[in-house]
């Protein structure tokens, strides 16, 4: 079945862009630093300025765009239109799916102008603080409106797989000059540098693949490397816990 067949809200929309409110903690921020060890007390006024700045600062925006899958086979996924995303692995990743979001998750430019600012001046502690602020907003915002695509996705009746980000082993960073092709990312004022980074630099990329039958899929209580002996596998999801009656 063609996705067209699907609800209104899963069908093509190009460019779909989605406007993102952070509220920030400090946690959050804290989390983004690395271990603090003795450094808790004396980084806390910075670690609070930052989280205000950073959120005040931001301007938290994505966009996405979901794609039929036309096969998954020897490296290559083929999506509808002509994308093609190359990765090893990528078409384990894809057993089963019919489609797949791409989305651009942006921070902004606002914090890193700031950073680069500081980091000019001398203020290298509070510029890394800060940095660490708007990474912060990055995640949030990635994480948010990636739990409201997979929330539409789940309603419309499909299994959810875990998202793939270019950069990592399935799939390297030239994966990113697909996801450019497929999203017009001007729209949130998110390019693609030659390094294949992106700028502003808070940014994420990433696609989640769907189906109904989709086999690995994004919930601990299906995924099928519980009992996969393929333990040294870097895409595991879940710790081995055996082959039930052996
Ligand atoms: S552990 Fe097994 S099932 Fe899980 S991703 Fe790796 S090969 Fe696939």
């Amino acid at each position: 079945m063609n996705l067209q067949d699907k609800p209104s809200h899963l069908l093509h929309k190009i460019n779909r862009v989605h406007d993102i409110a952070v509220e920030l903690d400090p946690e959050e921020v804290w989390r983004c630093l690395g271990p603090s060890g003795g450094a808790r007390e004396s980084l806390h006024a910075d670690v609070l300025k930052a989280t205000d700045f950073a959120a005040n600062a931001s301007q938290p925006r994505g966009i996405s765009r979901v794609l039929n899958v036309e096969s998954a086979k020897r490296g290559k996924v083929h999506f509808e239109s002509g994308y093609i995303a190359e990765g090893k692995q990528l078409p384990h990743l894809f057993e089963g799916a019919e489609g797949a979001v791409f989305m651009i998750t942006t921070a902004g430019a606002g914090v890193e102008t700031e950073v680069a600012s500081m980091m000019e001046r001398g203020d290298h502690i509070e510029g890394v603080v800060l940095d660490a602020g708007g990474s912060a907003v990055a995640i949030n915002a990635a994480e948010q409106m990636q739990a409201q695509i997979m929330w539409e996705v789940e309603q419309a009746g499909y299994k959810v797989g875990p998202p793939i980000t270019p950069g990592t082993e399935p799939w390297d960073l030239e994966g990113q000059l697909t996801m450019f092709d497929v999203l017009v990312a001007d729209e949130i004022d998110v390019t693609l540098l030659d390094s294949r980074l992106m700028y502003p630099q808070k940014t994420q990329s990433r696609i989640i693949p769907f189906g109904r039958e989709l086999r690995l899929v994004n919930d601990p209580d299906e995924a099928p490397c519980r009992t996969c002996r393929a333990r040294r596998c870097p895409m595991r999801i879940e710790e081995y816990q055996g082959v039930p009656g052996e």
